[in-house]
């Protein structure tokens, strides 16, 4: 797996990560990996990593490195990753960054690009109260940004069902936004000093970004 393309999408909650991540898999034949879809799945499943997760998840902290990096680990090791990972959501802590270069290092692998989303924060609780995605395909919506072409039926599967997530409420998207600023942004600075970091105004249109970040990966990738 020495050339797989290895791209990390940093960013505050309601950043966009999940929505570009999507777009880039289609483009480039890349897997998806979002540790919060991991973790949210490991809870539903009633895991034991899942049971540890769950009130973290709610108030809105982060979850232990350890969890994070065991369901992870797992996930990057089969078959379909094998063209190259979008990492949406992780690292999210120092620890989880060193974990991951000694992860890759050891197969002779190195993180591509680390792209940043730079947007403004008093936006991504607008962002975040509006979101829901398609139950059947994943596909991620916004009530008044992104609304599916026939209101109610998915663009990309035509299923009907909808959710929106409990933890995407005010008081604990404050709580992620605070952890956001403690724990991951300074990871930024992580990636730049690797000569990997990559940033992009998230603050367009999601085409617009979606055009930045593909032009970013048609450079970098393998
Ligand atoms: P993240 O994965 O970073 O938390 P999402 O991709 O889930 O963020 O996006 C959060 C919400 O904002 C979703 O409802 C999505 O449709 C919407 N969204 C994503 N990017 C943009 C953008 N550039 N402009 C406006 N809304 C956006
Ligand atoms: P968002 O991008 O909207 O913050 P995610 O789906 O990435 O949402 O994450 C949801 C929750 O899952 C986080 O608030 C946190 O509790 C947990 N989580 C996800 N990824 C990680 C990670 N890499 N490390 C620790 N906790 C995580
Ligand atoms: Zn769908």
């Amino acid at each position: 797996m020495a050339d797989r393309t290895i791209l990390i999408l940093l960013g505050p909650p309601g950043a966009g990560k999940g929505t570009q991540a999507r777009v880039l898999a289609d483009r480039f034949g890349l897997v998806q990996l979002s540790t919060g879809d991991l973790l949210r799945a490991a809870v539903a499943a009633g895991t034991e990593a899942g049971r540890a997760a769950k009130a973290v998840m709610e108030a809105g902290g982060l979850v232990s490195d350890e969890i994070v990096l065991a369901i992870l680990k797992d996930r990057m090791a089969e078959p379909d990753t094998a063209r190259g990972i979008i990492l949406d959501g992780f690292p999210r802590t120092a620890g989880q960054a060193a974990a991951l270069d000694v992860l890759l290092a050891q197969k002779g692998e190195a993180v591509t690009a680390a792209i940043s989303l730079e947007v403004d924060d008093a936006a991504m609780i607008g962002r975040i109260s509006g979101r829901f995605t398609c139950a059947g395909c994943g596909e991620g919506y916004h009530d008044e940004f992104k609304r599916p072409a026939s209101p109610g039926v998915c663009d990309k599967c035509g299923g009907t069902h909808f959710n929106r997530r409990a933890d995407d409420n005010a008081e604990t998207v404050a709580q992620r936004l605070k952890a956001y600023h403690a724990q991951t942004a300074p990871l930024i600075a992580h990636y730049e000093g690797l000569g990997v970091l990559e940033p992009v105004d998230a603050m367009q249109d999601i085409d617009k970004v979606a055009a930045a970040m593909g032009a970013i990966v048609a450079r970098v990738a393998a």
